[in-house]
């Protein structure tokens, strides 16, 4: 039962992140990304006048460009495992900033790091992808973000080229409401976002993980992040889909500020 309200309250806290009704989190949105950091909440005296400033003056910010980055694949590192499975209520959300799945407050899926679970909480897509190789971007990106007991952050991401149709995420979108903020919570479609995993031993992931934040405001920092090496695809008439909720809607990558990106491989 502890675990249940732990997630209840990640929940809250997660949909407040990304809602922009809440009242006193100043409205946000892509194109302004250089100002994020400079939102005023009126209602708020210093310190907390600036709720999204960690934007602007972290030094852990996410995305990056892996290209830019040194990598180290010399180190022993957590086995991480995708340990998902069905969700038998999953809330398909237009995050006013995204195209988004809630999952239920039963769910029991997570990341497992090393010994620790981390359960997931909900995923969602960026165009184009938000991680970078050099001057190399991807059609898009999938984030599949979890929470802690102690409210810790894992976000795991894949970049999604266009290919062959994906059947999950036609689901995704043929349930996600067009209008923003609206959720849809009872469409009656399980949903197991392993479906939407590339192909990899889901038990033992390859990875690229580096110290980040979320990729929004208020862009809260000691986010780890697990970059899969292995894509997924979706079609080109998927993506103009995609499109049609939501485009450019991926931050720009940040400075490494020094951090260096471990590798499984
Ligand atoms: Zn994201």
């Amino acid at each position: 039962m502890k675990t249940k309200s732990l997630k209840n309250l990640a929940t809250t806290v997660l949909v407040c992140f990304a809602t922009t009704a809440t009242a006193g989190s100043p409205h946000w949105n892509h194109t302004e990304e250089s100002t994020w950091w400079a939102a005023e909440d009126t209602s708020q005296q210093l310190p907390l006048k600036f709720p999204y400033a960690t934007c602007g003056v972290g030094k852990h910010q996410s995305p990056i460009d892996l290209g830019a980055a040194t990598l180290d694949g010399s180190k022993s590192l957590n086995k991480v495992a995708a340990q998902y499975g069905t969700d038998t209520t999953p809330v398909f959300y237009n995050s006013g900033h995204g195209v988004q799945v809630n999952t239920s407050t039963d769910y029991s899926g997570a990341l497992k790091i090393g010994d620790e679970s981390f359960p997931l909480i909900q995923f969602h897509f960026h165009e184009p992808s938000e991680h970078v190789i050099g001057d190399k971007k991807f059609p898009a990106e999938l984030h599949f973000v979890h929470i802690n007991a102690d409210g810790r952050i894992a976000v795991l991401a894949t970049a999604i080229d266009i290919g062959a149709e994906n059947a999950a995420f036609q689901t995704v979108l043929n349930n996600v409401p067009h209008g923003e903020g609206e959720r849809n919570e009872n469409s009656g479609i399980t949903f197991d976002p392993a479906a939407l995993l590339p192909d990899l031993n889901p038990e033992d992931l390859d990875y690229y993980t580096f110290a980040g934040s979320l990729t929004t405001p208020p862009c809260s920092e000691g986010v780890q992040w697990y970059l899969l090496p292995k894509i997924i695809t979706i079609s080109s008439a998927q993506l103009e889909q995609l499109k049609g909720f939501y485009t450019n809607n991926a931050r720009s990558p940040q400075s490494l500020n020094g951090r260096t990106v471990l590798s499984t491989q």
